[in-house]
Parts: C-alpha cells; sequence; structure tokens
C-alpha cells in the first residue's frame, strides 16, 4: 500500500481542509490551465507535434440535414455494444432509428483481439438476421471507435494507444479496420465500413445537425474528450496535402493526454497512484484526473489512505478488506453520496454499509461527503479548462457544445460546476437573469453514435460521388 509522507493531522476537519487544498483550483489556477492548453493544442496541429494528438478525422463537413439512405452504426463502448439502424429519410432533418445492445464483458477488454472483433462481427450478424433479412447490397456502416486513432483515410484508423483500461495485445500500432474486416468476412457479414468515427466527431455532427451553433462536440464519461472543427490552413502537419486553407477538417483532439508532462496540472499523490497501476503508466494524465472511470478510484484511494495512514484513521477497527479492490467504486457511487439529500447522510450510510460492510460514523460521513463533492468539483472545474481553451484557440465569442457521457449526464451537479468555471476562466459578467444563456453553453448532444456516424458516413459517400476525396 502507498504511503503519502505528510505529517498526520489531528482531527477529521484537519482531514478536510486538507483534501480542500489538494483538489481545490482557484480561478488564477483555471486560467493558467486554460491558456497552456490552448497553446498544447495549437502544438499537437504543428508538424512536430505534442503530447495532445489533435487528429484529422476526415470529417470535412457539417450536414445540411439533405442527407438520405440507410446506414448501419456501431458504438464499441466500455460496458456495451450498441448497434442501430439509421435511416436518413427524405424530409429534411428526419430519422428513423432502430437499435440493439450487447453486453461488453470484461474480459473482452484485456483479452486477444480476435476475440474482440469475433464478437463484435458476431453481433452485427445477430442484428443484421433479426432487422434485415436477406440483404443484397452490402450495407454501409459508420464505427463509433472511441480511442486516439491515426487517420490517413476516413476508413482507417490505426490504434494510437489504449485508453479507459482496455489493454488487448496487438492492435496499437495497427490498423483496426482490416482486423474488423476479417472477422466479418469470415462470417459473411453484408457490411461495408464506411467511416471510422471518433464518439466526440459523432457528438459534434448529431449536434450540428440539430443546432448550427454547436461548434464542439464533447464526451465527458468513462473517457473524456473533445472534437471541434479546424480550418486546414492552421493545421501544419496536413500542409503537404495542398488542401485549401478553408477546407473545414474536424479535429478529434484526444485532450485526455493533455498535460502528460507534467507541467500544469496540480495532481495529488492519489492521481500518480492511478497513472502508475494503470495499464499506460505517462498517458491520459488530464483523463485520469476527470473521466468516469477514475472519480471512484480517486475516492476509494483517499479513504483507504485516511485509514491506513493517518492519526485520525477513519473506519477504526472496521474490516476494510471490501474498500481495498481496485475499481471497486465506480463514478455512479459517488454521485449517490452527492446526491444523498437526508441531513445526516443516511442513504450513504446504507451505501457503504450494503456496497462495502463498512459503517461509518456522523464525522466520517461528513468526511465522505465533502470529498465527493472536490473530487466531482475538481473534475468540472478541470473539463471546463478544455472547452474555455478550444474556444480561445479558435476566437469564438459565443458558441453551443454538444456534450454526451455519463458524468455529463449523471453526475450530480457537473453541469453547473463547469458552467461556473468557464464564467471565471473567461470573466463573463454575472448574468442579470438567470434564465439568459451564458455565451459558451455546453448542451446535451444529440445522439452521437448513432445518427452522429450514420450522418459521418453519408457525408463520406456523398463525398466520394462527388469525386473530391
Ligand atoms: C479516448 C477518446 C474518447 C474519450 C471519450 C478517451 O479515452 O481516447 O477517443 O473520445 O475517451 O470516450
Ligand atoms: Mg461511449
Amino acid at each position: 500500500m502507498a504511503v503519502y509522507s505528510r505529517s498526520a493531522p489531528k482531527d477529521l476537519l484537519d482531514e478536510i481542509k486538507h483534501l480542500e487544498e489538494l483538489f481545490a483550483i482557484d480561478t488564477t489556477k483555471l486560467k493558467e490551465i486554460t491558456h497552456h492548453f490552448a497553446d498544447e493544442l495549437t502544438k499537437g496541429l504543428s508538424v512536430h507535434g505534442g503530447s495532445i494528438p489533435m487528429n484529422p478525422t476526415w470529417v470535412m463537413s457539417k450536414p445540411t440535414g439533405h442527407e438520405t439512405g440507410e446506414y448501419l452504426t456501431l458504438d464499441m463502448g466500455g460496458t456495451n455494444l450498441r448497434v442501430c439502424q439509421v435511416t436518413l429519410t427524405e424530409q429534411k432533418s428526419e430519422f428513423d432509428i432502430i437499435q440493439s445492445k450487447f453486453r461488453m464483458r470484461e474480459e473482452l477488454k484485456t483479452g486477444v483481439a480476435e476475440e474482440l472483433w469475433e464478437y463484435i462481427a458476431d453481433c452485427l450478424q445477430q442484428f443484421i438476421k433479426t432487422y434485415h433479412g436477406d440483404v443484397t447490397n452490402k450495407i454501409p456502416l459508420g464505427f463509433t471507435f472511441s480511442y486516439p486513432a491515426t487517420q490517413n483515410y476516413i476508413d482507417e484508423g490505426i490504434l494510437q494507444r489504449w485508453t479507459k483500461g482496455f489493454d488487448i495485445a496487438g492492435v496499437e500500432g495497427h490498423d483496426v479496420v482490416p482486423m474488423f474486416e476479417a472477422a466479418l468476412s469470415q462470417r459473411g457479414v453484408p457490411v461495408k465500413l464506411t467511416a471510422l468515427v471518433n464518439d466526440t466527431t459523432g457528438a459534434l455532427v448529431a449536434s450540428a445537425y440539430a443546432d448550427p451553433k454547436v461548434k464542439i462536440g464533447c464526451i465527458f464519461g468513462t473517457g473524456c474528450n473533445a472534437a471541434y472543427i479546424e480550418d486546414c490552413g492552421s493545421i501544419p502537419k496536413l500542409a503537404h496535402l495542398n488542401l485549401a486553407p478553408d477546407t473545414h477538417m474536424v479535429i478529434n483532439c484526444e485532450w485526455g493526454a493533455f498535460d502528460n508532462e507534467g507541467k500544469v496540472l496540480p495532481r495529488t499523490p492519489y492521481d500518480i497512484s492511478i497513472d502508475k497501476g494503470s495499464p499506460r503508466p505517462g498517458q491520459q494524465a488530464f483523463e485520469k484526473m476527470v473521466a468516469g472511470l477514475y472519480l471512484g478510484e480517486i475516492f476509494r484511494l483517499i479513504m483507504v489512505d485516511l485509514h491506513d495512514n493517518h492519526d485520525a484513521y477513519i473506519f477504526a477497527g472496521q474490516d476494510i478488506s471490501e474498500l481495498r479492490k481496485p475499481y471497486s467504486l465506480d463514478s455512479a457511487f459517488l454521485a449517490a453520496i452527492e446526491e444523498d439529500p437526508s441531513k445526516n447522510l443516511s442513504n450513504t450510510l446504507e451505501l457503504f454499509q450494503t456496497d462495502l460492510n463498512i459503517s461509518p460514523n456522523a464525522p466520517e460521513l461528513r468526511l465522505i461527503r465533502r470529498t465527493a463533492e472536490l473530487i466531482g468539483t475538481r473534475a468540472a472545474r478541470l473539463s471546463a479548462c478544455g472547452v474555455a481553451a478550444i474556444s480561445i484557440k479558435k476566437g469564438y465569442a459565443t458558441c453551443h457544445v454538444g456534450a454526451d457521457g455519463s458524468v455529463f449526464q449523471k453526475y450530480p451537479h457537473f453541469k453547473a460546476r463547469g458552467a461556473q468555471a468557464l464564467r471565471e476562466i473567461l470573466d463573463w459578467p454575472e448574468k442579470e437573469d438567470p434564465g439568459e444563456e451564458d455565451p459558451i453553453e455546453i448542451l446535451p448532444a444529440e445522439d452521437g453514435s448513432g445518427v452522429g456516424a450514420a450522418l459521418v458516413a453519408a457525408l463520406t459517400l456523398q463525398r466520394i460521388r462527388d469525386g473530391n476525396m
């Protein structure tokens, strides 16, 4: 067990104060992080690059609403595999969707590559059998693959590295499309991969389809990332392609990698411990502080540390063996603590009793609540730095951001805390009318991995028909 060296505080109030110092990020620091973030976004577009990958996606226009056709979409997420059939109908901006979800077993994420592709191909086959019957022409597929990938073409994805706890040998550094297509053709699944799409790109495209003010797509979920629209003239690493400077290119930032070199983020000993114990130490520094996969684990590490290593130790005399299991608490657990409406935190007590076999006393319950608040608040405030950095880089005074992911949708106060941080970073005056919009609003995205991926497939086929690839 890691021992974090610091002098032991006398009581729980001191512990809380110490945690507040570790986790609070004031306005000055938010601004410092944001400005460094904006510089790093620019650096990622340069020929030499930086730590943020800034991947060109070959999505080069927004949908007009006149796209038509039938598409399959596949989203390989951390918990589920979602397959959709999306019909973009003749009526402008209208669509029909049918979907199925399949479970992604934990073992698949750290197993053998072939098994992953075979499982995915089987799910697709089952879906097509159920909904299509006989298929004469191969159905175009938009594949949402939410990991950093190099794309020289839209139907290519050379995996840069696994993130979010995935660790499957033999995939990093390789194009995932041929591996996936091999599994499809072995089974005779009548599907043609038309576009490989990051989830942030899907969120951006789907949201922009419905709301022209949307300029950024974000995911705040198991992982964390954003995509936005860049002008090719501002992408020196694509200069050799001689694209017109005003050509649009959606950039998948992969901002989870921000500050891998450890220059500005105020990492705590707990963040460092998460990184060391992860399958890819040194990678995704920003993501490991803000994304859903890690929030519960940060909390767990704090609790174990307070139990083991401090004078005013918590859960005295109790068996904390359940709490010692890595990644046993997810962000829904923290969300439940933050949502406990009872004054004496009785729901939290019950949660600890049922899930962990621990009965915290009253001061411990207050410490638990405060710790959850600190972790959730830090995540929201740091997330806002990314949004502000893109806005500053692009000179957006106003825009809408389409956001999706479990943390954005379900984590209590995430939206309000993020909005408050944006206000501090960008020096917006207080609103006169609380109902008024902020200059930059982070709003729930439209269905990125369904409609978004289908639209990207449609735009790609359109571009091929038009003969400009
Ligand atoms: C991945 C991104 C993805 C994000 C949200 C990160 O771990 O690297 O590609 O967009 O998670 O799912
Ligand atoms: Mg997802």
